[in-house]
């Protein structure tokens, strides 16, 4: 591991994994033994990883499993997750977006944008729901190194305060929001794989077919040339920003949020976009 100047066998290498994701943990008070924590899994190695690694550090951690309906990729990665859950012998909690409002091709139907945007709202939505109506402390996500720089590249190229604002592992409990964390932010997409495949941790390895020729993986692309000629500059980014810039935008941090009129979840306008997606596909 040239960023770390580190060499190790497949056990020092797991030890040394989870020690830092409880570092990580505690270094930025993301939450206790005595928490109930929600780990939003995907069926990819990141959130599996973080999932198994939470479990054997001792945590209360439970699963949740957001049905999306995309096809084969969808119906793989929800078995995966099911056995997966089976094997450490822990809850996890479905939401079948159809249900809900309907799955991701159907909405893309009517709704014009990338099917990743109104995806990701989607997400955020239902896991702060179930989160807080199955009375968890936290939510953690999986996402890793990789994932934040990108954001964080494409948010310094457009100077975007707001979203910078935003960006950091543990994004407090407010008004009808749950804490929500991310532990494997320091930890490469690679370290996650190996990881995971150390622990024989079965993956989903296709990518979401809406994935394709989005810019964060165009950036991670870019990213990935540069630590390439300069191990290490990656996690420097990242955590540079952390300590240096996002205290300074971290001072005038206001979030104006009310609740949406038609659903009672915490919006920042009168009515959420889940509800307005639900009308605009006639649910
Ligand atoms: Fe949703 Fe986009 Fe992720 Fe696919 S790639 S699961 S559409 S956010
Ligand atoms: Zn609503």
């Amino acid at each position: 591991m040239p960023s770390h100047r580190l060499a190790l066998c497949k056990n020092h290498y797991i030890e040394w994994f989870e020690r830092r994701v409880e570092s990580t943990i505690k270094e930025f008070k993301m939450f206790s033994k005595n928490d109930r924590v929600l780990v939003a899994v995907s069926g990819g190695k990141d959130s599996l990883a973080l999932w198994h690694a939470l479990v054997k550090l001792g945590y209360q951690a439970d699963g949740l499993y957001i049905d999306l309906g995309i096809g084969e990729y969808s119906k793989k990665s929800k078995e995966i997750v099911k056995s997966f859950a089976q094997r450490i012998e822990k809850n996890l909690h479905i939401v079948e977006l159809e249900r809900e409002i309907a799955t991701i091709p159907t909405i893309k139907e009517v709704d014009s944008r990338p099917a990743c945007s109104f995806c990701g709202t989607i997400k955020r939505y239902y896991m702060n729901k179930m989160a807080r109506d199955l009375k968890y402390d936290v939510i953690a996500t999986g996402h890793n190194l990789d994932d934040e720089t990108a954001v964080l590249f494409s948010n310094v190229l457009s100077w975007n305060i707001d979203y910078l604002k935003r960006q950091y592992p543990v994004l407090r409990e407010e008004k009808g929001f749950v804490k929500k964390v991310k532990p494997l932010c320091k930890m490469t997409e690679k370290e996650n794989a190996l990881y995971a495949f150390f622990n024989r941790i079965e993956y989903i390895e296709d990518e979401c077919p809406f994935a394709e020729g989005s810019t964060s993986i165009s950036y991670k692309k870019l990213l990935a040339s540069l630590e390439e000629q300069s191990p290490g500059s990656k996690i420097r980014f990242y955590l540079e920003f952390l300590r240096k810039v996002h205290p300074i935008l971290d001072k005038d941090y206001q979030k104006s949020l009310s609740v949406c009129k038609v659903c009672g979840e915490p919006s920042s306008s009168e009515i959420c976009p889940i509800c307005r997606l639900k009308a605009k596909v006639g649910v």
